[in-house]
């Protein structure tokens, strides 16, 4: 799963209007972008083996730490344990909602990797396989994706035209860049896939800001009338 997790950051921002979305951007590929940097250091494995799913060519074969269901609890508390230590008040709300958008990482990668997600060491191995049909993976993520996107818009109310026009431009390269990874050209190799993951994982929280900067609600305060549902642009 790539960009359907980014539904879930969404409708993370909704619930706790305090946390930046680029934080949330990042909460819910904190596994990915650990995964990344330990494939770059050969300490996880991954090989590409031609037509290994119908969505893509990576066999996950060794990620004990970043997709095993203790490391991803560890991950997990970890960063909303950081995430925390940056507000001061109802910190426990905070938590759960970091800590929440790392662990959906796990729950989405259980329907679509096939077994490759360890429970325990690197052993008992689960994942429902849908990368195994292109098409339905496929309309999963954008469903994800656009359901999140909705609550935000709602929830998080943009003061400015210019932010609705930036979510949905947002999203709209977000659609595509998710069916180039579908049905484009399989990275060389492992360690090209982990770059690739990792570029697209920071340009993206990048790209989070300035969406959240654009509809005004990007910091802990948001500003008096957004986010009550007041109807209408400010101007
Ligand atoms: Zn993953």
């Amino acid at each position: 799963m790539f960009i359907g997790h980014y539904g879930v950051s969404f409708a993370g921002k909704a619930a706790e209007k305090r946390l930046p979305l680029w934080l949330l951007f990042l909460a819910v590929q904190w596994l990915d972008v650990v995964w990344s940097v330990l494939v770059m250091l050969n300490v996880e494995k991954v090989r590409i083996v031609p037509g290994f799913t119908e969505s893509n060519d990576m066999d996950l074969y060794y990620m004990p730490y970043t997709h095993g269901l203790l490391g991803t609890l560890a991950l997990s508390a970890a960063f909303g344990a950081v995430a925390m230590l940056f507000w001061g008040e109802r910190r426990a709300a905070i938590w759960a909602v970091a800590a929440g958008a790392v662990f959906s990482h796990w729950l989405l990668d259980l329907i679509v990797h096939v077994q490759d997600l360890p429970l325990w060491g690197d052993s008992f191995k689960v994942g429902f396989g849908l990368w195994q049909h292109r098409w339905i993976e496929l309309a999963l993520e954008l469903a994800i994706l656009l359901v999140g996107a909705a609550i935000y818009a709602r929830a998080v109310p943009s003061r400015t035209r210019r932010g609705d026009t930036a979510l949905w431009a947002f999203v709209a390269a977000m659609v595509a860049v998710q069916v180039y990874g579908s049905f484009g050209p399989e990275p060389e190799s492992g360690l090209d896939e982990a770059h690739m993951a990792l570029t697209a994982y920071l340009v993206l929280a990048g790209l989070a800001v300035l969406v959240d900067w654009s509809r005004g609600t990007l910091g802990t305060r948001i500003a008096s009338g957004v986010g009550s549902g007041q109807p209408g642009y400010a101007r």
